[in-house]
């Protein structure tokens, strides 16, 4: 195990937007850093040149931020170590686990078809490793340009991932990969063992897809003899149907769960339980918490199910979570871009928001509930529910909506008390059930069939509102018929 102080990584490549299992990732890093005071650092790998576009790194960096998961120090780009990179090439070099192969790629070509034709897995030959010195000078003095291949030792790699305990992987199933390519560039798993080497990482928790990669990085790190990180490999994460998340599946990115009104609170807890059991009796925690509990002993092997319907109950319970006048301040943008209301009309009305809010909040299942659970409160335009308006609007609700707006009108003071009255009273005069009253009455002032309770309701949308909301609908009903 690492003595170094704990410093761990997220390292994405900019061949995407964030996805859920990196970001995942990054989480699980990023509270064993704050656990243990160590520090999370963020490398960007944007060396395959031809997958990185740089117009990803902002929404990778934005959707991190979102989540709040603060990366400490600058962001290392690996665009910019080539200099750095090519001090450990060389160092490489002079160790006998290093060789020179300058087979083309139609040789290669060959070998591969051949591995076809029989029927194994492509493994270079060697060819190149059996070249005498005078040989590789002659051909380099020649101007040929080789690539440099690691020389794979005989016998097993075996080290001891926190997540899965001892992992062994014979060494003839790795073939001599390539670490530099013919223009002198490293390939990935070199920049990676000089990177996490190089920035003091002592921890690499990734997703075990990563696996293959790990034993070659550790013959790398052997060869080069640097010590070595602690490896944990955490299980991929895979779609309710098993199948593993991926876009092509249809699979949506970090960013897409911030513009649908999901909360980073309830994010961040729900990408904590994929692979991860803090053994107590609980699933909704805050950042706090998951920093205080988290501990890689938790982490485990056992299939990760990302299911976004699990993912709203958790949304649902950090939105409960919230005060009236948090909900308010994340459901403002929310109504102003839906086009519902602007921020100057909300401006002097902030009160109004938060009593609105408050009202809804229980049936939030994302922010942007709000649009279609309380539009009605800041746009007049709504239409009405055509099946509850069928049910609701004839000639009989009309009358009763006229008398309602009348006594409405006539209060001295609109309050839950004296609106229920006003409504109690004209059902009983009348010899009806309240709900007779109730449910036209909801729908002229809101166009629809549900919603909180309805003396609130009316409160909450204000005396004059209210009656005119009613006579609208009354005069409505009678165009209509
Ligand atoms: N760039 C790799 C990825 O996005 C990171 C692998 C690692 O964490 O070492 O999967």
């Amino acid at each position: 195990m690492s003595e170094r102080p704990v410093k761990v990584r997220i390292a994405p490549s900019p061949t995407g937007y964030l996805h859920v299992g990196t970001a995942r990732a990054a989480l699980f890093n990023y509270l064993y850093a704050r656990h243990n005071d160590g520090k999370f650092v963020l490398r960007l790998e944007d060396t395959d040149v031809a997958r990185s576009k740089p117009e990803f790194i902002q929404p990778i960096l934005d959707a991190l931020k979102w989540l709040e998961l603060d990366w400490d120090e600058e962001i290392v780009f690996q665009s910019k170590r080539s200099e750095l990179y090519a001090e450990y090439l060389e160092r490489f070099l002079k160790t006998d686990r290093a060789y020179h192969c300058f087979c083309s790629r139609e040789e290669l070509e060959a070998e591969r078809k051949q591995a076809r034709a029989d029927k194994r897995s492509m493994k270079y030959s060697r060819k190149c490793l059996s070249l005498s010195k005078e040989e590789i000078q002659a051909k380099l003095d020649a101007g040929e340009k080789p690539v440099v291949r690691v020389k794979i030792p005989e016998g097993a790699t075996t080290y001891e991932d926190i997540v899965s305990g001892e992992l062994t992987r014979q060494n003839e199933e790795l073939e001599d990969f390539i670490v530099a390519r013919s223009d002198g560039s490293v390939t990935y798993n070199f920049a990676v063992v000089v990177d996490d080497y190089d920035m003091g990482i002592s921890h690499v928790i990734r997703g075990n897809d990563h696996i293959t990669n790990t034993f070659k990085q550790i013959i790398l790190y052997n060869a080069l003899e640097l010590e070595l990180p602690v490896f944990g490999h955490v299980p991929m994460i895979l779609r309710p149907d098993k199948k593993k998340v991926s876009k092509r599946l249809g699979d949506k990115d970090v960013g897409e769960y911030q513009n649908e009104g999901i909360l980073p609170e309830a994010m961040i807890n729900y990408l904590s339980l994929l692979g991860w059991s803090p053994k107590v009796d609980n699933e909704i925690y805050s950042r706090q918490e998951l920093i205080d509990l988290f501990d890689t002993s938790g982490l485990n092997n056992s299939n990760a199910v990302f299911d976004d319907e699990k993912l709203l109950a958790f949304n649902f319970s950090h939105i409960q979570k919230k005060s009236d006048h948090e909900l308010a301040v994340l459901a403002a943008p929310l109504l102003v871009d839906a086009g519902v209301t602007t921020k100057y009309w909300l401006e002097t009305r902030w009160e109004f928001l938060r009593q609105v809010v408050g009202l809804l909040r229980e049936r939030l299942h994302r922010m942007s509930d709000i649009v279609t659970l309380g539009g009605y409160f800041f746009d007049f335009d709504y239409t009405y529910d055509p099946k509850a308006e069928a049910k609701q609007f004839h000639a009989e609700g009309a009358q009763l909506l006229s008398d309602l707006a009348e006594r409405f009108e006539a209060l001295d003071q609109f309050t839950h008390d004296k609106v229920e009255a006003a409504l109690s009273e004209l059902a009983e005069e009348r010899d009806i059930k309240k709900g007779k009253i109730i449910h036209p009455t909801r729908l002229a002032v809101s166009g629809m069939s549900i919603g909180p309770g309805l003396y609130d309701l009316l409160v909450v949308l204000g005396q004059r509102t209210v009656v005119d909301r009613m006579k609208k609908a009354v005069e409505y009903i009678h165009q209509r018929s």
